[in-house]
């Protein structure tokens, strides 16, 4: 399908499945997108375990509850703030006015109290412990946003805006131990029943900064994190499209999920890159769904 000598072999899909609208890593979905896209929420959708409990989350989340979690710790230079101009109606019209003057009418900005969310599971630890002692069998949650993370590329699989959708387990540490032993299992089948090819691996996440390279030697060396790898053509570097995480008791003392008894909570999440599944189906398959094998014609629904 893609001729990998080309200077950019994937830059002919990226044209029929995205419209540039101003900035990298930040675009339009076209329908022939939009539609497998879709597809392939249904698909996950019908893996979902009958007790999860499906929220859909807007973009933005509570800046204090991002602060809460440690990502600042983390992730400092990934993370998209909202920023608004506040004051006197003659302040924010002097602020507005002054790029008609050639002024720089960012300086007026202050920060507001929403972050752009870089993940999908990070308001839903806060929203359950509200509920109050986590129950025997904990809570498996189903979420998805619209995530940003400032990593601007030129690259299909490296977006600044992309949809991130997860399967969440709170509860025991068995429990949430077993919930991601479960998915690490199906992801095989599941890159298999789309016709991808894949591999599965332990992985670190890109904490930033020197402490951050000893975070990511920490968390592989306890297996935190594996991620599904997908390659876009063949010899290419593969693509993360899938990600396992065990949080250990993070979430739980940071929010103070317990049961009854005062155990604190694990979790756990197994993400699906949305958008990254759904470009490598593309680039695997082609440009023409309806000469896509058998299987994933049959797992989409085409
Ligand atoms: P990577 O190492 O490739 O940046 P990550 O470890 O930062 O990935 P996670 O934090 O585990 O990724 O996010 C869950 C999933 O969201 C990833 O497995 C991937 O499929 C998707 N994802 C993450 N960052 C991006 C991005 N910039 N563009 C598109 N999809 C992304
Ligand atoms: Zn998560
Ligand atoms: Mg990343």
């Amino acid at each position: 399908m893609i001729d990998p000598a080309a200077a950019d072999p994937l830059e002919p899909i990226g044209a029929a499945l995205f419209r540039p609208i101003g900035a990298p890593g930040v675009y339009a979905r076209t329908g022939l997108y939009v539609d497998v896209m879709q597809r392939l929420d249904a698909y996950v959708s019908g893996m979902r375990d009958a007790s999860a409990e499906v929220l859909r989350f807007p973009p933005v989340m509570s800046r204090a509850q991002l602060e809460k979690s440690g990502y600042l710790k983390s992730f400092p230079n990934l993370l998209g703030c909202v920023c608004a101009l506040h004051g006197t109606e003659t302040e924010i019209r002097a602020a507005a006015e002054s790029y008609e003057s050639g002024g720089d009418w960012t300086r007026s900005l202050a920060p507001s109290d929403l972050v752009l969310s870089p993940a999908a599971c990070y308001p839903v630890y806060p929203l359950a412990a509200e509920r109050g002692p986590v129950p025997q069998d904990g809570w498996i949650f189903d979420v998805a946003a619209d995530c940003f993370r400032r990593e601007p590329s030129g690259a299909l699989d490296r977006l600044q805006s992309f949809r991130m959708r997860e399967f969440v387990r709170i509860g025991t540490p068995q429990s949430v131990q077993g919930f991601r032993e479960e998915w690490l299992g199906r992801a095989p089948g599941i890159a298999e029943e789309l016709g991808l090819p894949c591999g599965v691996e332990v992985a670190s996440d890109p904490f930033f900064g020197r402490t951050g390279q000893v975070m990511a030697v920490s968390q592989r060396l306890q297996s935190l994190k594996f991620e599904l790898l997908i390659p876009y053509h063949p010899g290419a570097a593969p693509t993360a499209c899938m990600s396992f995480n065990y949080h250990r008791e993070h979430f739980g003392t940071t929010w103070g999920l317990q049961s009854a008894d005062g155990d604190v909570a694990h979790t756990g999440c197994v993400a699906f890159g949305m958008d990254r599944l759904t470009v490598a189906l593309f680039c695997v398959h082609g440009l023409d769904p309806s000469r896509w094998p058998a299987s994933a014609r049959h797992a989409l629904a085409l």
